[in-house]
């Protein structure tokens, strides 16, 4: 919280990366605040104002452009209902 009270806003969406957004902090805030949510605000002002070039997903375009999925994808187009539920079926194991 001291890094939000500086405007550090940065570090704090770093911070809070991992938070799952449980609010257990806000019961034991001391300053009686909920941190979390700062975090949360954090995060979004990060994002929607100093964004990180995301390569991740510009990686994941590139195999999807290079036709890394095509034939995953033609499966999936391809199958009937029971193929479908036998796929779902194999996923949640
Ligand atoms: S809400 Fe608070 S206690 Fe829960 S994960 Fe986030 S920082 Fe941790």
């Amino acid at each position: 919280m001291r890094a939000a009270i500086n405007g550090e806003l940065a570090s704090v969406a770093e911070k809070f990366t991992t938070c799952v957004m449980c609010g257990l902090c806000a019961a034991v805030c001391e300053v009686q605040i909920k941190p979390h949510r700062v975090g949360m605000y954090a995060r979004r002002l990060t994002g929607a104002f100093y964004p990180k070039e995301a390569t991740g997903l510009l990686h994941r375009i590139e195999e999807v452009r290079s036709g890394k999925y095509a034939s995953a994808w033609d499966r999936l187009l391809s199958a009937d209902d029971a193929a479908l539920s036998d796929y779902c079926r194999s996923e949640e194991k």
